[in-house]
């Protein structure tokens, strides 16, 4: 992972799969592939993608999480019904005040 101007080293810096932007790990929702589909959270096991709340619908465009968890796509509707629950998160965290 290079080091990027203005984070401080400490700070877990993920790219988001759907626009590409990097940003703190704490503005990103992890999607992992489990053996009986999609989950989000960052304690689910495997390997994960990142996303902002709000980019669900771009990286579903652009194939972007089957791609970032080395799987196949799945079953294309739980990966829609995912997107759809990450993009859901998107209020609550903005009203956080944190995201972007
Ligand atoms: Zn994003």
């Amino acid at each position: 992972m290079p080091i990027l101007p203005g984070y401080p080293w400490r700070v877990p810096i993920r790219m988001c799969v759907g626009c590409r932007a990097t940003g703190e790990q704490s503005e990103l929702v992890r999607v992992a592939r489990t053996a009986s589909g999609f989950e989000v959270g960052r304690t689910a096991p495997g390997r994960g993608a990142w996303l902002h709340p709000g980019c669900g619908a771009q990286a579903l465009k652009r194939r972007a999480i089957p791609r970032a968890l080395r799987s196949d796509s799945g079953d294309p509707a739980q990966l829609a019904a995912v997107v759809v629950e990450v993009d859901a998160l998107a209020p609550t965290w903005a009203n956080q005040g944190s995201l972007h």
